[in-house]
């Protein structure tokens, strides 16, 4: 990417677009197209190509998505799967009729098999059913990744794609039930803490395996492929250490500085046993995380902190 040239970073107010942003910016690029999802609906077709005729980007970060964590996936399948469908089709489908020279679209480690070999090579895609509590949301992702291929194979388009794996960091998402497990624990702790609670609940049996990776390092990793990788291989990007979510809730307790007890409630669900992606490839290209966990959990509690006000009911 050329210094001059005007990259769109879509879904800027999302944990990724906002922390893709600040890459950028950090990298000194001038010319950043943004648009607030009040002027522009990114599921409404001819409104997004109205923008790329008229602002013209020349590469697109396309972290614009509906998100959400397990309860929000499971409960809102229609949402989940309209709205990414819609996004992604729109955004990717303009950026090529109007003459984007390179597309990054963000997936997830959730378009991989429950059953996939673990840690889940790229290959692992389709190769059997999904975990059915976020399979509305995956096979939004897979069909994202999917059209990168076909616009890639049938009109030459530079679109990559990056499946990250559970992301948190500053500018989550901190809603109390529809956000993932980092920031709802981060804010149940908080309360807790706060009133004097002498028991947090954590969602599951705190026995399933997550890998946890700062947004920011996703962030460095996305601009390095925009200016790097053209090839239509699905990248994977994680940390390469798991922990299970009661480690991580004990983790984010510390964080906060909250000291009752923590009880685990099997009644909710589990989700997926083990999710770690091999990041190998994109290893091998050179890449590193920088940031570990417990520095990562206390930077996204002081973001908490300073932005608290914006979370009170
Ligand atoms: P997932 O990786 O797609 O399952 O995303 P989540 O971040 O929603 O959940 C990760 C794990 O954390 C699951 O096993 C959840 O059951 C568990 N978990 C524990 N407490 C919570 C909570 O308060 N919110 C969420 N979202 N997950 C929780």
């Amino acid at each position: 990417m050329d210094h001059a040239a005007s990259i769109y970073v879509a879904g800027h107010g999302g944990l990724v677009g906002a922390a893709i942003l600040r890459a950028l910016q950090d990298r000194g690029y001038p010319h950043l197209l943004t648009h607030r999802h009040a002027t522009l609906d990114l599921t409404n077709q001819a409104a997004v190509n109205g923008f790329f005729a008229t602002e013209r980007p020349e590469y697109v970060f396309l972290a614009a998505a509906k998100v959400g964590g397990i309860h929000a996936n499971d409960n809102y399948p229609a949402d989940f799967i309209r709205d990414n469908l819609l996004i992604q089709t729109n955004v990717i489908d303009a950026a090529y009729r109007h003459g984007v020279k390179k597309l990054l679209f963000l997936g997830s480690s959730c378009i991989y098999p429950r059953h996939a070999p673990q840690p889940i090579p790229e290959e692992a895609l389709l190769s059997g059913p999904l975990e059915p509590t976020n399979e509305w949301y995956a096979v939004a992702k897979i069909a994202g990744i999917k059209m990168c291929q076909a616009y890639r194979r049938q009109h030459g388009f530079s679109a990559i794609a990056l499946m990250p794996t559970n992301l948190y960091g500053p500018g989550d998402n901190f809603h109390p039930t529809h956000s993932h497990v980092v920031p709802a624990l981060m804010r149940r702790f908080h309360e807790a803490k706060e009133a004097d609670l002498p028991e947090v609940v954590v969602w599951g049996t705190g026995q399933p395996l997550r890998e946890f990776l700062h947004v920011d390092d996703l962030a460095e990793a996305a601009c390095f492929l925009m200016e790097c990788y053209d090839e239509e291989r699905i990248i994977n990007i994680g940390t390469g250490d798991e922990l299970p979510i009661r480690v991580l809730a004990t983790q984010v307790a510390e964080a906060v500085g909250y000291q009752g007890s923590i009880r685990f409630d099997a009644t909710k669900p589990d989700g997926i046993p083990r999710k770690l992606v091999d990041t190998s490839r994109l290893l091998a290209m050179g890449w590193r995380p920088r940031i570990g966990l417990r520095e990562g959990l206390a930077s996204t509690y002081r973001w908490f902190l300073e932005h608290q006000e914006k979370f009170r009911r």
